[in-house]
């Protein structure tokens, strides 16, 4: 079940800035960007509300999450100069989706994190 928005983004529900796709994964643009670069990777057949929610079984599909992040900001030129893949688990950390998602940030020296 996809109840989220980002459920209705998968199923073509509501229109969203697609930059990569492929049987597990999609990226596509933040709507509400924090850095020049803000793709979210989301799982495509499995809801993981949140990181709390991670299960062994999850291993394989976040590890290809990571890589379709790591690979996409290779071709896109913005691993010499480096990025930030942030997930956010839960209220203090902001997270506003309960479908887990991969933030990739890039494009501008991003300011340290992690302080309330
Ligand atoms: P979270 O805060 O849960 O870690 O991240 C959720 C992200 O989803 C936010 O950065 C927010 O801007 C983004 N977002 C929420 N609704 C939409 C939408 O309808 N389209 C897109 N492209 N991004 C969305």
């Amino acid at each position: 079940m996809n109840d989220s928005i980002f459920g209705k983004i998968i199923r073509r529900e509501i229109p969203a800035s697609i930059v990569y796709e492929d049987e597990d994964i999609l990226a596509f643009n933040d709507i509400g960007a924090q850095a020049p670069v803000h793709v979210l990777f989301i799982p495509k057949r499995v809801v993981i509300p949140t990181l709390d929610d991670l299960q062994p079984a999850h291993a394989e599909l976040m590890g290809r999450l990571v890589l379709a992040a790591a690979a996409y900001a290779r071709k896109e030129g913005l691993a010499d100069n480096g990025y930030r893949l942030v997930i956010n688990c839960r209220e203090d950390a902001g997270q506003t989706v309960f479908h887990l998602h991969l933030h990739l940030l890039a494009g501008a020296t991003l300011g340290r994190f992690g302080t309330p």
